[in-house]
Formats: structure tokens, sequence, C-alpha cells
């Protein structure tokens, strides 16, 4: 589907691995106080003063996490910077440097990094963090990238998963569902590729939720939205595996249970008519879908009137003692347990 548009094919074996990190890193410049010192030593310096450190890191396997056939290679280096980076916002703190390790196979020519350097460099920009190290190396088949993000934020401002207390209010920022509907139209079209490569799809319906999957956007705004607001949250993490997978998290850390409103979940247009053209349950999608990077997060009742009709929020339940359980009530009253259908890293299928 996606057409080589870089004929032009540079080995990698003629640069060598400094090289290759020196022409990959050029353009990378640092800008973050924080930074002493970034590429080109032993290791990276940092300077975070009084404040507390956030590390969190992901591992991305090409036919696993991401294919190649669909994905062009520098939306997947935005992509790989921006899951990092949604972690750290998820612990309410500002993400400041970036580490990235890739390994790849000899099929991948120079010009091909160069891309998936320019979506790195594009997120570095967008989220204002350092490149200050990583490594590369090659693999037998396939590509991998390690991303590390760093972040920091002053002890009292840290958000855990294990704050939500009974009554406290349960908030979404966005919307969810886009990114695996998303996924759902580009493993149609990839169907529909493989046996006619001459198809031309037309996908301007699907904008939106292309997007959501192929070039999300980690929620840098809210940590510094919610402190304006005066609001500090009592439990927060970020929607990557679905939100029935996240809420359980929150409870079972949090010793709570919760009610989730079914016609409170804020679902775009677009993700609703795709369900309904794949003959999907648009709730069952929000629930389990996953990939979205918002924030979920619950707030004391008495911050209610602080997030009360701000665009970039929704309260969606409220936090109930440990014995009520962790339920949807959907439209007609009914209460449905939550149980995790979110995607697991480690299920066989
Ligand atoms: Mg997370």
């Amino acid at each position: 589907m996606i057409e080589d548009k870089t004929p032009h094919r540079t080995q990698l074996s003629d640069l060598g691995e400094f090289g290759l990190i020196a022409h990959l890193t050029a353009d990378f410049k640092t800008k973050q106080p924080s930074t002493l010192k970034g590429i080109g030593d032993d290791a990276a310096v940092m300077n975070f003063d009084d404040k507390k450190t956030v590390v969190s890191t992901d591992l991305l396997i090409e036919g696993v996490h991401f294919d190649l056939s669909y994905v062009p290679l520098k939306h997947l280096g935005y992509k790989a910077v921006s899951v990092n980076v949604s972690d750290i916002y998820a612990m309410n703190a500002r993400a400041t440097q970036i580490t990235v390790s890739i390994a790849v196979s000899n099929r991948f020519p120079l010009e091909a990094l160069e891309e998936l350097y320019a979506g790195i460099y594009l997120a570095c920009e967008r989220y204002e963090v350092d490149l200050v190290g990583g490594d590369t190396t090659s693999s037998t088949r396939g590509l991998i990238i390690s991303v590390t993000a760093i972040g920091e934020a002053q002890e009292d401002e840290l958000v855990y998963r294990n704050g939500a207390k009974e009554n406290d209010l349960i908030v979404l920022t966005g919307d969810i569902g886009g990114a695996y509907m998303g996924l759902q139209i580009l493993e149609r079209e990839k169907a529909v590729f493989q046996v006619n490569p001459h198809s031309q799809p037309d996908l301007d319906m699907y904008t939106y939720i292309l997007e959501r999957q192929l070039k999300p956007e980690a929620r840098k705004d809210i940590p510094p939205l919610l402190k304006a607001l005066g609001v500090k949250p009592t439990a927060m993490m970020d929607v990557s595996d679905g939100l029935s997978s996240e809420i359980l998290h929150i409870c079972s850390q949090s010793g709570v249970g919760c009610r989730l409103y079914e016609d409170k979940i804020p679902l775009d247009p677009q993700v609703i008519s795709t369900c309904e053209e794949f003959n999907l349950d648009s709730t069952t999608i929000a629930l389990s879908g996953g990939e979205d990077y918002e924030l979920l997060f619950t707030i004391a009742q008495a911050d209610y009137d602080k997030i009360k009709g701000n665009p970039h929020f929704s309260v969606i339940g409220h936090i109930t003692p440990k014995d009520d359980g962790v339920n949807l009530v959907t439209r007609a009253g009914q209460f449905i347990p939550i149980i995790a259908r979110g995607w697991n890293a480690l299920s066989k299928d």
C-alpha cells in the first residue's frame, strides 16, 4: 500500500555504527536546561536539582507491535516517542529527555532510517524533549525500536495509580476507540491490496481514526492544564491497553470499586460510524480498543467545578467501595462487571 518513495538505497555498512549515529542525530539540538551532556560522550548527564526523576521505557517489535506494510517509518518514529512520553505525562510529570535504540536488518537502507529519525525529530520538537543517547545494532530480521523517556516533577506533583478514593469522580481526556478502528481500516485495506495491488483506497472518511492509529498525540497539555485549574488527580494513568484494563489497574491498586456509565464514554462520530460499518459495538471498542494515549484520572468531588464544562474532560463515572466491584452501567441501567479485555502483550492470540 505504501509505495517505495526512496529508490536511492545506501547500505548501512557504508557508514559504520558511529558514522550512522552521527548522521542520524546530526540535526538534533538539546533544549532542556536539565540536559548537561547529550549525545557524544560515553553517557548523557542530566541535572534535575531538587526535582524527582521519572523514567519509562517501551520496546516495539516489527510484526508484533507494528506492520511496515502500512505504517510509514516517519509515523513509526513519531509514535514510538509519543507512547513513551505519554507514560511520563501519566505520572503528572514533564518529559525532558529520551534515548532511542534500534536494531535493524540489512534490508533497511540508510534512507529508511532517515525517515524513522525524521519522525523521532518531529516528536522531539513537539514534546520538547532532548534525544540524549541510544544504541544502534543489527538484527537478523525485522526492526526493533526501544525508547526510554525521562521526565521530572516536584515530589508533591507526582500522581500514582493507587490514590483513588471512594466517591472520587473518574475523568477521561479526549475521546477513545479511534486508534483501534483506524487499525481495522488499515488491516482491511492491506487485505484488499494483497488481492489487488492496483486498488486505490479512498480513506477520506477515516482521516481522524487513521491519524489516531498512525500518529497518536500524547497529552503533554494535560498536566499543566490541571495545574492551572488547581486540580491534582488522586490517581492517573494513560489509556494504552484499553479503558477496561486501565480502570481495573486503578481500582485494584487503589483498593476500590467503580461505576463507569456507558452513555458518558466520549466517542468521535467517526468511531461510531466505522463501528457500525464493521458491525462492532462501539462501547466494547472503547473499553477494549487501546492505543488512544488519552489520560484517565480520578479527582475529588470538590474539584468538579474546576473541570466542569472544559472540552478536554469527560466525567465518565465515580469510585465506589471495593465490595461494589468494577462495573459498567449500561444505557438501560444494567450493571455489567468490567473484565480486562484490553490488549495483553503476552496473550497467545
Ligand atoms: Mg501507561
